[in-house]
């Protein structure tokens, strides 16, 4: 026999306006340095019209990409809602790569109108004449002037830009669930950045689980800091699912240093926070230096990378404890999430979950295989490449002239990770390593991840990071660069004294660096590409 159900269409138009009519109330509050400025859902969705009908008035149609050059703020959350809602599709810009990739992805995308907050308007200017796609620049929160343009570009005050459209706007309701709706890069650590195109349907899904406890939890309750920027991986969907379940959002906007990220917290009280290991990092220094409850956090989502397990143990003592969940910009991002199983209630039983990666949440399908592709047990102890698949894992890169599915990123429909993993029994994953990160000594792998929680277990080391670098005797050896408390704890043989319980004798590094600060990626993770130039490649001194 047939269903009786109806299809529906997984759309993002419908977002908006269920967002506007069942969470009026709900909001989004963006940090002035001071204080909130808030705007509800109900003045996002007529928002949202304006500008949609704003945007048709210059010509901006189906499929046509609108970008963003924005920080986490209100306004950046109104063209979140409107872009895909009217058709469109919305391109985030990483307001931290290099102006030769900002420049490639410009015209990769095809850009032809861009939002830009005044504070990187100048930024922007720098780049727009090697765009000649960009015919609009429209700035957001600050004066037009601080956008210098060629004559061929038009530069509108976001507000000039509104004024006189209609606050309502009759959403399409044939837009294909699954037409795109966002197109995102990665940060490319390796080579050109790459395409992933997210469709209503991925977004519609992802939020659902989001929103979900096999998810992230995020319910009508809930206040999110939402850290992670929204031009890396959609802010990892927090927008959309803030929509979809009427939590109220606290938008960072350009202040994420520790202490005024304490000072939201300390004025918005958020039930729940999402960012990288290296924000938290800041955040931990700085609440040991001044103490402030942060016990308001019902949870703290970290990933991006992995996070050390001593940080894990030191967010407990805040009372704030975090859940570690792994993705990529490929997934949308959401690919797993570290919650213990039910029973688990012993501390110390459930730390050995936490600090996995977790559980694929449904609708994530994982495997783990090796070099031949073959699919490795279940048994926490074989390890291979991570290979995921799923609605919201990308099957192909973005090229303008027909996207690519490239035989060394996807094999029979499964995304390749690059990441190689272990999966335990009960099916939690554990990240032993980038591929590229393995080091490889004597015929032996050393897993720079484990080797990194290992040093940053002694309290004096703030932050460390692990790489290979070439030897002669072993091909390669763990070479540690550290940030440490003080120029008294730059003692190697101290730090070699301390790893000596916690790794083999044949892994403890010999080469050390202490510095103030370990280089950082467009997305605040641990450049190891850059920390290779320096001391690999280069020859370690
Ligand atoms: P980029 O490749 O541009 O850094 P992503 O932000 O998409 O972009 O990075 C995805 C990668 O980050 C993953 O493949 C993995 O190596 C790493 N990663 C993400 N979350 C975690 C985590 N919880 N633990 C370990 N590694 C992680």
């Amino acid at each position: 026999i047939q269903s009786t159900m109806q299809s529906g269409n997984l759309s993002l138009a419908s977002l908006v306006d269920y967002s506007r009519k069942s969470f009026p109330e709900g909001k989004v509050r963006t940090w002035t340095g001071s204080d909130f400025r808030d705007i509800t859902f109900a003045e996002i969705g007529a928002q949202g019209a304006q500008l949609a009908h704003a945007l048709t008035a210059i010509g901006i149609g189906r499929g046509d990409r609108v970008a963003t050059f924005m920080w986490n703020n209100n306004e950046h959350q109104v063209v979140y809602a409107a872009v895909p809602a009217m058709g469109a599709v919305l391109h985030t810009v990483n307001l931290r790569v290099s102006p030769e990739q900002a420049v490639f992805i410009l015209n990769h995308a095809e850009d032809k109108v861009i939002l830009v907050d005044a504070s990187v308007a100048p930024m922007l200017s720098g780049y727009v004449a090697e765009a000649p796609g960009l015919r609009h620049v429209i700035v957001v929160n600050g004066p037009v002037d601080s956008f210098t343009a060629p004559d061929w570009v038009t530069v509108h005050s976001y507000e000039d830009f509104l004024a006189g459209h209609p606050t309502t706007y009759d959403w399409p309701d044939d837009i294909d669930e699954r037409d795109a709706a966002v197109l995102c890069y990665t940060s490319g650590t390796t080579g050109d950045p790459k395409g992933v195109v997210y469709s209503h349907r991925s977004i519609y899904l992802h939020s659902l689980t989001a929103t979900s406890t096999t998810g992230l939890g995020m319910s009508n309750r809930d206040t999110m800091l939402a850290i992670v920027p929204m031009f890396h991986v959609m802010s990892w969907g927090l927008p959309y699912a803030a929509m979809m379940c009427g939590a109220t959002i606290i938008m960072p906007d350009r202040f994420l240093q520790p202490e005024p990220l304490l000072a939201m917290m300390e004025a918005g009280r958020p039930s729940l926070a999402a960012a990288v290991p290296t924000i938290w990092q800041g955040v931990m220094g700085q609440l040991r230096t001044a103490p402030q409850d942060i016990s308001h956090l019902r949870e703290v989502i970290v990933g991006g990378a992995a996070v050390p397990h001593s940080m894990i143990k030191a967010f407990d003592e805040f009372n704030a404890p975090i859940t570690h969940a792994w993705g990529m910009t490929e997934t949308s991002p959401l690919g797993s999430i570290a919650r213990p199983p039910a029973g688990v209630d012993d501390p110390d039983e459930a730390f050995a979950f936490r600090v996995t990666q977790g559980r694929f949440p449904p609708l994530v399908a994982g495997r783990i295989v090796d070099e031949e592709g073959n699919e490795l047990p279940w048994d926490g102890e074989a390890s291979g490449e991570l290979e995921v698949s799923g609605p919201w894992i990308t099957g192909a890169y973005y090229q303008p002239d027909g996207n690519v599915s490239a035989p060394d990123k996807f094999r029979d429909g499964w995304l390749r990770t690059g990441d190689v993993a272990t999966i335990s029994p009960h099916g939690y994953m554990t990240i032993v390593d980038r591929t590229k990160d393995i080091i490889k000594t004597g015929g032996e792998w050393i897993s720079s991840v484990e080797l990194e929680n290992a040093v940053m277990s002694n309290p004096v080391v703030l932050e460390a990071t692990v790489i290979g670098v070439p030897d002669a005797k072993w091909d390669e050896r763990p070479f540690v660069l550290a940030v440490v408390a003080g120029e008294e704890h730059a003692d190697i043989e101290a730090h070699k004294a301390f790893l000596a319980d916690l790794v083999p004798r044949w892994q403890i590094p010999e080469r050390w660096s202490f510095v103030t600060e370990i280089p950082k990626t467009s997305v605040g993770k641990f450049d190891k590409k850059a920390v290779r130039s320096r001391y690999a490649e280069g020859g370690y001194q």
